[in-house]
């Protein structure tokens, strides 16, 4: 019998899109936009909700089911809410999620709640306000906070918190961010920092290792133990158990890339579809949808991209000797589609 499951060239299904509502930020992290001035992509280009909602039908029908809302900053995408409402009413989609920088977070979290969004992922990566403003342009640490208090009073309990572990800036911080979860019930995923379009300032020495950061935490905590069931998932963190019980994962994407069960594309606000977080190009489905193409000419357009697909981007840059940004900044300005907060997080 053939396999139901729609598949690339090594095997892997399409199971999760990362949809980028908005390449806008109110934040300037330094490992995401760090320059002065930024080329956005042209107002007329964004993708309306309903043809959001449209192309998520038509992924759903080839077997994805997880999607993440993200940007830039999804918050900064007027009356998101409704866009979680169209996209929630889709059976198919069994887990609907976002990540945010939490600014705005206090203001939309119980509606977006109530709309159908049913995971929230809160980017936090000091405890330190002043930290923050040096290494992401923003006097708000306080706003974060209150967004991640108001997101467990709408309801989120499963909320997940998100810090790019950077040498030299919030290196110290590993054991009060995860002191910092367990208060507030939320799971800590530590990010290696990666070396994507817009982290322009990105060096190898910067980097803080998965390896170095269980080392760092064991001395801290002594035994830590990995969470068995979650190696080969597609899902991108590894998880890990302290002896009180805490739990909290790793996301190796720049020493130990997850290359092999990567089963994640990406849409941008323009409604550019990417394969991989590297991607050089992606796929054009905004001109298709407005030159009137039919639910079944998307699928299969989208059926054979992916079945072609044979990237593992993250993984090919391990072969690269002598690592630097991946790309200068005259080319990220050619074309703001290699942005990391162009292409969605
Ligand atoms: N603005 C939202 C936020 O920051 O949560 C959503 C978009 S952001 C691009 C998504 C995630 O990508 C964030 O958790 C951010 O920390 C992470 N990210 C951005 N640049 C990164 C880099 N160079 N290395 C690792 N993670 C990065
Ligand atoms: Fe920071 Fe997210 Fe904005 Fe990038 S998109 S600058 S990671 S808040
Ligand atoms: Fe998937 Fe590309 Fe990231 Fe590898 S680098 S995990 S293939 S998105």
């Amino acid at each position: 019998m053939s396999d139901p499951v729609l598949r690339d060239t090594f095997g892997r299904p399409l199971g999760s899109l990362r949809i980028s509502v908005t390449d806008r930020c109110n934040m300037r992290c330094r490992y995401c936009m760090p320059e002065d001035e930024y080329v956005w992509l042209p107002r007329e280009s964004i993708l309306t909700f309903e043809e959001i909602a449209r192309l998520v039908g038509v992924f759903g029908g080839l077997g994805v089911h997880k999607i993440r809302l993200t940007g830039g900053e999804p918050l900064l995408r007027h009356d998101l809410p409704t866009l979680v409402d169209l996209i929630a009413r889709d059976a198919r989609i069994t887990d609907l999620a976002m990540t945010t920088n939490g600014l705005l977070l206090a203001k939309h979290a119980a509606a977006l709640h109530r709309a159908g969004l049913k995971r929230l992922t809160v980017s936090l990566d000091t405890l330190r306000a002043a930290r923050m403003l040096t290494f992401a342009k923003s006097e708000r640490h306080g706003d974060v906070l209150a967004g991640i208090a108001a997101a467990r009073a709408a309801g989120y309990d499963r909320l997940k918190l998100n810090s790019v572990v950077i040498r030299g800036f919030n290196d110290d911080e590993l054991a009060d961010l995860l002191e910092f979860g367990r208060a507030n019930r939320a799971e800590v995923r530590f990010i290696e920092y990666m070396d994507v379009g817009g982290a322009t300032r990105w060096s190898m020495d910067q980097v803080v290792s998965q390896r170095e950061m269980l080392e760092r935490l064991t001395g801290r905590y002594g035994r830590i133990e990995p969470i068995e069931g979650d190696q080969g998932s597609p899902a991108p963190a590894e998880r890990f158990r302290l002896a009180d019980g805490t739990t909290f994962g790793i996301i190796a994407s720049t020493t130990a890339p997850f290359c092999r069960a990567c089963d994640r594309s990406r849409l941008t606000a323009d409604g550019t579809w990417f394969l991989c977080l590297y991607a050089a190009h992606g796929v054009d489905l905004r001109e298709r949808l407005r030159s009137g193409a039919s639910d079944d000419q998307l699928a299969a357009l989208l059926r054979d991209t992916w079945q072609q697909r044979a990237d593992r981007g993250a993984e090919e840059r391990l072969a690269v000797r002598a690592r630097g940004a991946l790309y200068p900044i005259a080319a990220l300005r050619a074309d703001p589609h290699r942005e990391m907060h162009t292409r969605g997080g």
